[in-house]
């Protein structure tokens, strides 16, 4: 089997090491040595030369205990930034013991409290741009150009946060003659988000404005791979006014992702990753719910529906339809960016195109556009792709390219054997084009590289029953100038985002984010109106005031501020 000899995606595939050296920062070229060394002296919870990453809890950004130290390394370079440690299971209960105590204030503070909060954010991060540019690009590997969409992304939650005086907004009606029913939505308590790598900034961001504008204090672990982003973003919410505790950072790996899963005092779990992790935190999470209500009555909660929330995001294979009569420059220009940028490590890049019928021969034309694309390192100014993650993402990249090649795949373009000049070490791999089949390697699993399969179609029918076939449902787009062409994929596609004329149809934050079938787990989307719903519970209160018993008195004249 091709399979096996295909390395999977496992998270402890960097080396770790529990001493800590100082690295010289010799890789990087001296331009990006002095950014590397200014983000270490400019902020508390990061480093990129060689300091350790530090755990943020209780407002505190404290040295771990631990002895396990994963390795964070350029991957344009392999060059040691820092290092991130597996939080101790005492450093892991301070970190729930200080969000459940910041909880009880902040859970109290008004809604208006909480919006200047947000405001204050959203202008921190705004001049503090290139910090978390500069630490996306050296972790990640991205262009810069891209680290800075990867913020604004993440910023524009942030601004739809600023909203909640209008979000939290509750309900009431006055059911019988003075009597009311109030609904209010209300903050679960202590809340919890798992990161991937390939968002650094963004991903973060889904969840901490909305989970602490809605009254909840949160535990977040970011990707161990890259945590400057999420450890400069902590700092800014301190210096925003958020007060300690309530966001608090642990890092790790397995172990700590389950200690999450595992803890009563958490109340709801943001995971964003791939399947194996997903699934199994979305499992253990659902089943390990074990309420004692008193010494002699347990009930273990199974599913979401019992107070405990998971939202699980996903892996994706996204399909792209071009039809003959699309608009062919604005059809493969859109491809290839979705396709390659951010070196295809996107959960919305689009992985597949189809090509139906007349469109088969723009296949040279889509080979000439990926072929002129730059892969370089993040910093430089002509860089339109930069490196995978990590050498074990290369390997199994090129593992699953060298599959199609044996199981019958055409390669068109190869990007296996780019050399980049000054980055010789880094983890590059060029645009690669494979004309594939839906029984193939290539096509079944997700590759998260700059993969892109193409797939022939002779009707547009047929190509919708590819996509409905497939069992990923994150995203997909068609490419045509009829609308009724576009209103018929719309009907038939079974998959959460479309987009028409449009590669990576993300939802804007005021909606919610909508990938479905193998691609989320959880009922509720993360940001705009689902993710008000994920993060309160509503408390309904019914009063009765009768009119006829009123006293009066004398009427206040002073302008209410309800701070
Ligand atoms: P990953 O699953 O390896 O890691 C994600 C997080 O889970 C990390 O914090 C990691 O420490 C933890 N983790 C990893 N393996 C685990 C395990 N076995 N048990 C418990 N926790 C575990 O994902 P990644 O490689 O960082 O990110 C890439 C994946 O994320 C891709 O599959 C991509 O499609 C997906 N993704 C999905 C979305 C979306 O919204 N659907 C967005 C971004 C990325």
């Amino acid at each position: 089997m091709f399979h096996s000899r295909i390395p999977t995606r496992t998270i402890c595939a960097r080396t770790y090491t529990t001493a800590l050296v100082q690295p010289p920062l010799l890789g990087l070229n001296s331009s990006v040595r002095g950014k590397a060394e200014k983000l270490s002296r400019d902020w508390k919870g990061t480093s990129a030369s060689g300091e350790n990453t530090k755990n943020f809890i209780g407002g505190e950004f404290v040295q771990s205990k631990a002895t396990k130290w994963f390795d964070v390394v350029d991957p344009s370079t392999q060059t040691l930034l820092t290092r991130v440690p597996e939080t101790t299971n005492g450093e892991f209960e301070q970190a729930v013991a200080a969000a459940s105590d910041a909880f009880k204030a902040w859970s109290k503070s008004t809604v208006l409290t909480r919006q200047k909060f947000i405001f204050e954010l959203q202008r921190l991060i705004r001049e503090n741009a290139d910090s978390l540019a500069t630490s996306i690009v050296l972790e990640q590997g991205k262009t810069l150009q891209d680290a800075h969409g990867d913020i604004a992304r993440g910023l524009q939650v942030v601004e739809h946060a600023a909203g909640a005086p209008s979000l939290l907004l509750g309900e009431k009606i006055e059911g019988s003659r003075d009597m009311d029913t109030e609904v209010r939505k209300v903050p679960l308590g202590v809340t919890s988000a798992i990161a991937p790598f390939n968002f650094p900034a963004m991903i973060p961001l889904w969840t901490i404005p909305l989970a602490t504008v809605t009254g909840n204090t949160l535990i977040l672990k970011p990707s161990e791979r890259d945590p400057g982003a999420a450890m400069i973003i902590a700092e800014l919410c301190q210096k925003a006014g958020l007060p300690a505790g309530v966001i608090n950072i642990v890092h790790g790996t397995v172990p700590t992702v389950n200690a999450i899963c595992d803890h009563p005092a958490i109340k709801a779990i943001s995971f964003v990753g791939g399947d194996r992790a997903g699934r199994h935190i979305y499992e253990r999470h659902a089943s390990s719910h074990t309420l004692q209500y008193s010494p002699l009555l347990t009930h273990t909660f199974s599913g979401t529906k019992n107070g405990k929330r998971v939202q699980s995001n996903m892996g994706a294979k996204n399909h792209a339809i071009i039809m003959p009569d699309a608009n062919k420059n604005h059809a493969l220009n859109s491809i290839v960016g979705a396709a390659f940028g951010a070196a295809g490590q996107r959960c919305m890049a689009i992985s597949v195109v189809l090509l139906v019928g007349d469109a088969q021969a723009w296949l040279p034309d889509l080979m000439d556009l990926a072929r002129n694309l730059k892969v370089n390192g993040g910093f430089e100014k002509d860089a339109d792709l930069g490196p995978v993650i990590s050498p074990a993402a290369k390997d199994r990249v090129l593992g699953l390219i060298g599959s199609a090649e044996q199981e019958g795949g055409k390669i068109h373009l190869d990007g296996r054997h780019i050399q980049v000049s000054g980055y010789e070490h880094g983890n590059f791999i060029g645009p690669t084009i494979i004309e594939a089949d839906t029984a193939m390697t290539c096509y079944d699993q997700e590759i998260f590289g700059p993969v892109l399969i193409v797939l022939k179609a002779d009707t547009l029918d047929e190509g919708i029953k590819v996509i409905n076939q497939n069992r990923y449902g994150n995203g997909t787009a068609i490419f045509t100038q009829s609308g009724a062409t576009a209103r018929k994929f719309e009907q038939d596609v079974n998959i959460g985002q479309i987009g028409i004329n449009i590669p990576i149809p993300v939802p804007l934050p005021m909606l919610s984010w909508s990938g479905s079938k193998a691609s989320a787990l959880g009922d509720l989307g993360f940001y705009g109106k689902s993710a008000v719903e994920f993060y309160t519970q509503k408390k309904t209160t019914t009063s009765l005031w009768k009119s006829e018993d009123a006293l009066t008195s004398r009427a206040s004249v002073h302008m209410p501020t309800h701070h």
